[in-house]
């Protein structure tokens, strides 16, 4: 399993464009359910950062966090089981943090930025924003759902009501591009 890409993303098309690229290089570009857990731990069989699942008692007030520099992945253990059983907002908070760890190994390695330049990036660009971002991109793939309801789009891409929503919101205002 290897993703590679040369694009830093920072607006809401380049995310998108990049979540993309993400499905089609692990060939699951047309897979309307995405299976984020098995491939959370996919990666991880790979090499690529270790998980830690969390009990709740030591994590109360996150649902996960990603230590890049100690190539780790922490996952609160409810959240974890819920997304195992489908759970959309579960799901979401793990692409969420995959995003955390490959946007941070894209700019470490392929830019090659200074400490100072990622410092200074980070007070104007809100890697929170970008990680929701990628999560709704990629949980519900804009060139297949376009002639879904949000009902379809909640049971197919097992998502959130309020990101099946969102999601299709944006894709209309941006005429499905
Ligand atoms: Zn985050």
């Amino acid at each position: 399993m290897t993703i590679s890409c040369r694009v830093s993303p920072c607006s809401r098309k380049d995310i998108r464009k990049y979540s993309r690229h993400f499905r089609e290089q692990l060939n699951l570009g047309n897979a309307l359910e995405f299976p984020i857990v098995e491939v959370l731990e996919g990666f991880s069989e790979a090499g690529y950062f270790d998980i830690e699942i969390v009990p709740v008692d030591a994590m109360p007030n996150s649902y996960g966090e990603t230590l890049y520099h100690q190539k780790l992945i922490r996952i609160r253990e409810d959240i974890y089981d819920k997304a195992c059983e489908g759970d959309g907002f579960s799901r979401s908070t793990i692409a969420h943090e995959l995003f955390h760890f490959f946007k941070h190994r894209n700019e470490e390695i392929v830019f090659c930025r200074t400490v100072e330049e990622l410092e200074s990036r980070k007070t104007y660009e809100d890697p929170e924003w970008q990680a929701n971002c990628f999560a709704g991109e990629l949980l519900v793939p804009i060139k297949l759902v376009k002639e879904m309801s949000i009902e379809e789009v909640v049971e197919k891409c097992r998502v959130s009501h309020q990101m099946a929503t969102y999601q299709l919101n944006k894709y209309e205002i941006d005429g499905w591009v």
